[in-house]
């Protein structure tokens, strides 16, 4: 099997009715290499018609796809779980060569992804119903969760395959028709997946690739046969996913931006909080939903702990992501390093101390990539814009507070809940702060909690518009409703018309 057109092809295309399908709307985006600084294909833009084609497609397969056992669905699943296990490097090279992330990071990525797909393939355990022998005159009772029809995915660039997997595999295992409609700084991975997909026998059209902007999700909403969305990206499109879909009488799950914090207690091991910070803060160039921006030091301990930071920040290896020994890779595009370093400057500017300036970095063979080197404040207040804004790049603050008290409070006010964490040796410390934080995911000396595949992801406050968590029983929960029957089969009494409450007596 080979898909050499698919990391070669010069325009990436759509994945529609099972097959690669290149976009005539007339419009494209470039997609460049960060870690080169330079455009290396391109990507059609679906205008509505190219999305009306794949939804049409999707309608058209998802009936004989829900009707298949959940057993047969789940092994089909099976053999995707095989095929990306067999292709984890292709996707780690594709999403590196896109995104920027180092090699292991999006190998790391991929096997995230993995896990969701493990989980659905327990689907004939989860889609099991529950059942009341006799609720009263021979009436049965039982309640059984249906598919929706087709649903879509809308996904940001920062994890090209992962988040994809957070939503697809559980749509497909509940027997739903999947459109995801990826990011499109990095559509490419979206294409290979398709590819894993049509191999382990997803029928076609159950799931397809709508590459596009914001025309395509704009039709995608307003669809009258899609019947959820679920959203993953920054917090003012995902609050716009989620009243767009809501207007349309759509299902919506729209997980937003971040801004993460760690408080590092006066007790706390300073050794392990500062290695915790580095990679939080730094892998992945920052540009992860739950990267940790915001240190929280606690009492007395900033000034150790911002000299341990320093020193190990100054041992980062900065580079090519494909290269040996690359801490942290470029950021996605000139636009988010140019983002970036505004960031930076409004923070000199508002008086927080710069202590590392990541600005103006050069890598040798490399100079026109969009690098970024590890950047340090300390003493960040919580009216400047470096600690109110997802900055999502390798930008770390540190604010210091005299208390624990101070430090939740803090935290509790700012508008976004995604991830949290709290570094301490005290056992009454971390369960007053698991229990009192405002956050939908938690570490205690864990900096990136991002929960297991059978949990489920999702934040509080602006970080998550809707009800539901991603992938887990959240997931399933989303992605089918709930049908309850009650049946009785006739016998020879007939009651005749019965006018008040059935009660039983
Ligand atoms: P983004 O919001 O710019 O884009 C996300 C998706 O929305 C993309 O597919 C994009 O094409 C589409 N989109 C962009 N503008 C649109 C518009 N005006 N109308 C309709 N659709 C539009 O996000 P991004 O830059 O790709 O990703 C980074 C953001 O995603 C960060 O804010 C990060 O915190 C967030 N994120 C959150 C989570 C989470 O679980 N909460 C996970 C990963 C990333």
């Amino acid at each position: 099997m080979s898909f050499a057109y698919v990391t070669a092809a010069e325009r990436v295309p759509h994945w529609i009715n099972g097959a690669a399908r290149q976009s005539h709307s007339g419009r494209s985006a470039a997609i460049h290499d960060p870690a080169l600084g330079r455009v290396v294909r391109e990507v059609g833009l679906a205008d509505a018609a190219e999305v009306d084609a794949a939804v049409e497609a999707a309608a058209a397969a998802q009936p004989l796809w829900a009707a298949a056992a959940p057993q047969k669905r789940a092994r089909v699943l099976f053999r995707l779980k095989e095929l990306v296990e067999r292709h984890t490097d292709d996707l780690a090279r594709l999403i590196t060569r896109e995104h920027g992330k180092t090699l292991p990071d999006a190998r790391g990525e991929v096997q995230r992804g993995l896990e969701v797909i493990e989980f659905a393939c327990g689907i004939p355990q989860l889609l099991k119903g529950q059942y009341s022998d006799a609720i009263g005159g021979g009436i049965a009772h039982w309640s059984q969760r249906m598919p929706l029809g087709v649903v879509a995915g809308i996904t940001p660039f920062n994890f090209p395959f992962m988040v994809p997997m957070w939503m697809a595999p559980v749509a497909l295992a509940c027997g739903n028709a999947f459109i995801l409609k990826p990011a499109e700084r990095d559509p490419s991975p979206a294409l290979l997946t398709a590819e894993l997909m049509r191999e382990a026998g997803v029928p076609p059209g159950v799931f397809s690739v709508v590459q596009g902007d914001r025309q395509a999700v704009e039709r995608l909403l307003a669809h009258p046969q899609v019947q959820a969305v679920s959203f993953v990206g920054s917090t003012p499109i995902a609050r716009h996913i989620y009243e767009t879909a809501a207007k349309h009488g759509k299902r919506a799950q729209a997980l937003g931006g971040a801004k993460n914090h760690l408080v590092v207690m006066p007790d706390a091991d300073l050794d392990q909080a500062a290695d915790a910070l580095i990679g939080a803060a730094y892998g992945s160039a920052g540009e992860r939903c739950m990267a940790v921006s915001i240190c929280v030091a606690v009492g007395n301990i900033a000034d150790a702990l911002v000299a341990r930071i320093v020193e190990r920040a100054h041992r980062l290896r900065v580079g090519d992501g494909e290269a040996e020994g690359i801490d942290m890779g470029p950021v996605v595009s000139a636009e988010a390093k140019a983002r970036i370093e505004g960031y930076i400057a409004a923070g000199v500017e508002q008086g927080a101390e710069l202590l590392l300036d990541g600005r103006h970095l050069r890598v040798p063979g490399h100079e026109h990539g969009y690098f970024l080197g590890a950047t340090l404040f300390d003493h960040v207040r919580p009216d400047m814009s470096i600690y109110q804004d997802e900055i999502f790049g390798p930008v770390l603050g540190v604010v210091r507070v005299e208390t624990f008290a101070e430090a939740v409070a803090l935290i509790n006010e700012h508008p976004y809940g995604n991830g949290v964490a709290c570094f301490t040796r005290d056992g009454r410390t971390a369960q007053e702060f698991t229990q009192h934080i405002c956050a939908g995911m938690v570490g205690i000396n864990v900096p990136i909690p991002v929960p297991m595949a059978w949990h489920s992801f999702g934040g509080w406050k602006q970080s998550l518009f809707g009800d539901h968590h991603s992938y887990g029983e959240e997931g399933v929960r989303f992605y089918t409703r709930y049908k309850s029957v009650m049946q009785r089969w006739p016998d020879n009494r007939g009651n005749g018309p019965e006018f008040v409450m059935p009660v039983n007596q």
